[in-house]
């Protein structure tokens, strides 16, 4: 996360640290000069004093990446620490990309979709949200909006995807473990992520990765059963405690495909009633999906679920009841399944 990459460099377990061009704090490289991390940049628009410069370049990308590479681990042997200063660690599953959730939901032969919209059209899944973007110093605990809005979205058999800060606030949280699911998940939810072995929390990748969702969201359209468009779907994607303008981008193109979008902070045209309507009323009308800023992280919660059982509605879909999947069952003994049996079938036995 962005807020956390002086810290990395702290650990002394960092042989490189590589960047583009935003979300960099200006003097990591002079911080990295304190440890044996080398800090190399890849584009000519983001260059910095201290650090090396490798020019990335789209034709030669993977000898690019190989000499990145290369350079990291020969730079393995200057590492002077195993991590004494390292304390609470967490264990994380990550790189859920959109081919590999197809994929671990039916294997190589029947890679897709269906297992998760039959789950969501069921009421096991009560819906998506995707809970992404920034963490922020300026709220009361930088990372709590992100832990609060997953923890209460996988109670509430929601089932949450994550990118960039986001996800390394839940990463640290240790949401990303399919055990996660079965001390944490709603009991529809927990019987999806057992099934399949996903922890409830899906980290998605960097923040540039949020396109990935949007193809999630697209394959899940596709695959039938919830709608015929992105905004039919019972799903929300919300960056709770955003600050930087690419987060405004996302969240812009995200609405353009249909996704009603919540962000974390006081509206920032707040003085334009009509500005607010456009971006609301207006925007739903034309492209499906809509953009409101909501302060208090209770209420992008409750706005949320109300969105998300207001499409499960507009499909027709069962209504969602917690505590119908998933709850423990009584196993019968031979003989109260035999009185089950002969009650079933009145004509055996009758002389
Ligand atoms: S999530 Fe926000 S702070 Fe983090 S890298 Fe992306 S734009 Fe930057």
């Amino acid at each position: 996360g962005f807020l956390n990459q002086e810290l990395a460099i702290m650990t002394g377990l960092a042989e490189a640290v590589m960047v583009d061009v935003q979300c960099i704090m200006p003097a990591l490289a002079k911080a990295a000069k304190n440890f044996h991390t080398k800090v190399i940049t890849t584009s000519r628009k983001g260059k910095m004093i201290d650090a090396v410069h490798i020019q990335y370049d789209e034709r030669r990308a993977k000898e690019v990446a190989r000499e990145i590479l290369k350079m990291a681990i020969d730079n393995y042997g200057n590492r002077t620490t195993e991590g004494s200063r390292v304390h609470d660690t967490a264990d994380v599953i990550a790189g859920f990309s959109h081919e590999y959730i197809a994929y671990m939901q039916g294997g190589r032969f029947r890679a897709s979709f269906r297992p998760l919209n039959d789950a969501i059209m069921a009421g096991r899944i009560r819906g998506v949200a995707a809970v992404v973007g920034c963490n922020n110093p300026r709220i009361a605990a930088q990372d709590s909006i992100h832990d609060y809005l997953a923890t209460e979205f996988v109670k509430n058999d929601v089932l949450v995807v994550t990118t960039g800060c986001g996800a390394a606030a839940c990463a640290k949280a240790g949401y990303m473990t399919p055990e996660t699911a079965l001390e944490m998940a709603g009991p529809g939810l927990k019987e999806v992520c057992e099934a399949i072995g996903i922890p409830p929390v899906l980290h998605l990748g960097a923040c540039v990765d949020n396109s990935r969702i949007l193809t999630v969201t697209t394959e899940m359209a596709q695959e039938g059963g919830l709608g015929e468009d992105i905004s039919d779907l019972p799903a929300v994607g919300i960056a709770p405690e955003w600050m930087s303008e690419k987060a405004l981008a996302i969240g812009c193109y995200f609405v353009a495909s249909g996704v009603y979008v919540i962000f974390g902070s006081e509206h920032p045209a707040k003085a334009s009633q009509e500005v607010q309507r456009i971006m609301t009323e207006v925007w739903e009308e034309r492209v499906g999906g809509r953009l409101e800023f909501i302060p208090d992280p209770e209420e992008i919660l409750k706005k949320s679920l109300e969105h998300i059982d207001a499409k499960r509605e507009a499909l027709k879909l069962r209504k969602y009841e917690p505590g119908r999947f998933g709850v423990e069952r009584k196993l019968m003994s031979m003989e109260d399944r035999r009185k089950l049996e002969s009650a079933a079938r009145p004509h055996e036995g009758v002389k």
